[in-house]
């Protein structure tokens, strides 16, 4: 018998029986299938995610890791809480090296994974201090072999973490105000905030006071601790949108609205991985002063009404997608909020780049530096020097981007020149070639267990090359180019010019070497699109890892001589 997750839903009581018809003739009506709703169908779990949740609320694994995985070593570690309640602060296994992608799918996990340990630090609105840099770049350095990565959700991650060293990276994390928790897991996630909330001289209104109170109030709640999957939230006041808010399971986009003034517009629903759908606009006006119970609301609807049958059907889009905007705004309103909301207005397309790279003037007169590391990659020695030259020119202050990108705040008009040289000479490159500033790749074979090719490497030297064969390709409408190690979408393939999912192909030989199937035309809204619209599969056209470069310099080259006007 499992025990009742640890916030009261009253399961809802068994419907007297309905009288049947006096006839011998009626046709036995068929039981629909439950979705695993709670408050349809009950709290009973259909899966075994579920009924893990269920037995044991997943963040009370800390107490076991501290006190018994932490000394008696990773083979201490039952399955359900290795696999399945360790994501809840941030901890994935990591595949263990030289397992080719072509036997991904054919192993169990334990015969994937190393004994060692993905940390995810969440890092809500992207906001670090050098204080805090340089703790993180001391965790890489004393437990991670100096690996770390940005992500595209605004987090770090480092690699080879031994569960014997956890109990110490929280102490140090948490002395500077950072944290795992919820990182991963059924749970809602980092909340993506604007890299220049606060301090753009052009920005609507600074989301900042909103992520906070999230933060405090709901992150690490028992009682939002066991979603369906996995939720995504973003916000955003400034007006080069530019938190991805298409692609999460709920975003705020600042507005100003000419009767209610600033606030937010609410979408929901988005997300992409194998089913890939674009958020829906409720359209309804948030105060900032409610944004964080509007918040709220909308994730105890995906608490209560999420599907939970079936994993890759649990997320919040798929309810979207069959209530509709409607139904979901009358439901947020009636059953969570009590009150009606505004209607809402739909903000205009970005009116600027919404990567941040390079030199952009502050509302207090300073200056803010956006510079890309190649895909993320960066390490703990990078991530301590940047803490240093950050420092050096008068600053304190760093925010990450939803596009794998550094931004450094609070610079001096003076200071400018000589910090983005500083920055160089580590590899943070604030005027970068268009394919380093446009591409991402997610983690890849090199650590990820569900990988079946190699991304970042792969990416990095097609960068090279490009910049080499290419030159400066500023002309053109910037070119998005995104990697991903499998048919998963955590780099994003479906919002990019070219997207590129790995898989298996057949190389010059016939032989099965590691590539990509192409996807094109994808795209978030942007300065130079007004909306989004999401790529598609080119039926047949698989590119091999090798062939990256030839591919995109030839649909590159093509495009420039065949584009009509300013398409
Ligand atoms: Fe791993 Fe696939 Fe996600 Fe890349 S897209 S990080 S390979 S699950």
């Amino acid at each position: 018998m499992t025990q009742a997750p640890e916030h009261a839903i009253a399961r809802p009581a068994n419907p007297a029986p309905a009288a049947q018809p006096a006839t011998a003739t009626a046709a036995p009506v068929r039981k629909a299938r439950p979705n695993g709703q709670w408050k349809i169908d009950g709290l009973d779990p259909l899966n075994h995610n579920e009924e893990f949740k269920q037995e044991s609320a997943p963040l009370l694994v800390r107490e076991r890791i501290e006190n018994i995985y932490s000394r008696e070593g990773f083979d201490s570690i039952p399955g359900d809480d290795l696999h399945g309640r360790f994501r809840w602060w941030g901890l994935y296994t990591q595949r263990k090296p030289g397992i080719d992608g072509g036997r991904t799918a054919t192993l169990e996990p334990h015969e994937l994974e190393d004994p060692y340990f993905m940390l995810r630090v969440r890092v809500d609105g992207g906001a670090l201090t050098t204080d805090q840099l340089r703790t993180i770049a001391g965790i890489s350095n004393d437990f991670g072999r100096g690996t770390a990565d940005i992500t595209d959700r605004q987090n770090i991650q480092m690699h080879w973490i031994e569960v014997e060293s956890v109990p110490e990276i929280w102490r140090r994390l948490e002395a500077v105000g950072l944290s795992t928790t919820e990182a991963c897991g059924d749970c809602p996630r980092v909340i993506l905030g604007s890299p220049v909330a606060g301090i753009a001289r052009d920005e609507i209104l600074d989301p900042t006071p909103v992520i906070e109170e999230i933060q405090e109030r709901f992150i690490g709640d028992p009682s939002l601790a066991n979603l369906p999957r996995k939720f995504k939230s973003a916000i955003t006041g400034h007006p080069s949108q530019d938190v991805v808010h298409e692609i999460n399971d709920i975003s705020f986009v600042g507005v100003e609205h000419p009767e209610l003034g600033k606030g937010y517009d609410l979408w929901v629903g988005g997300g992409l991985s194998t089913s890939a759908h674009l958020a829906e606009r409720l359209g309804v006006f948030v105060a900032p002063e409610e944004a964080a119970d509007v918040w709220h609301g909308v994730v105890q609807i995906f608490r209560d009404y999420g599907y939970r049958r079936v994993r890759n059907k649990a997320r919040l889009k798929f309810l979207v997608k069959d209530w509709g905007a409607a139904k979901f705004r009358q439901v947020l309103q009636d059953e969570y909020l009590g009150r009606a909301l505004p209607d809402g207005i739909a903000p205009p397309p970005p009116s600027a780049e919404n990567d941040h790279v390079g030199v952009h003037p502050q509302k207090d007169g300073r200056f803010y530096v956006g510079v890309a590391p190649t895909v993320g990659r960066v390490s703990g020695d990078i991530l301590a020097r940047l803490a240093d030259v950050v420092e050096q020119h008068g600053s304190g202050r760093i925010r990450l981007t939803p596009h794998q990108k550094v931004v450094v705040l609070d610079v001096a008009g003076e200071e400018v020149k000589s910090l983005s040289i500083a920055l160089r000479e580590i590899g943070l490159e604030a005027r970068p070639s268009e394919f380093r500033r446009r591409t991402i790749a997610c983690t890849g074979i090199e650590f990820c267990k569900l990988a079946i090719v190699e991304t970042k490497e792969a990416a990095a030297t097609a960068i090279d090359e490009l910049e080499k064969r290419l030159g400066d390709t500023s002309r053109l409408k910037p070119i998005t180019l995104n990697v991903n190690g499998c048919a998963n979408s955590c780099g994003r393939i479906q919002t990019a010019d070219i997207g590129l999912k790995g898989q298996l192909v057949l190389g010059d030989d016939g032989e099965q070497v590691p590539g990509f199937q192409v996807h094109l035309g994808g795209g978030l809204a942007s300065k130079d699109r007004d909306t989004a619209g999401l790529g598609r599969t080119v039926r047949g056209l698989k590119v091999t890892a090798d062939g990256v470069a030839d591919y995109v310099e030839r649909v590159t080259r093509r495009f420039e001589k065949e584009r009509s006007g300013d398409e």
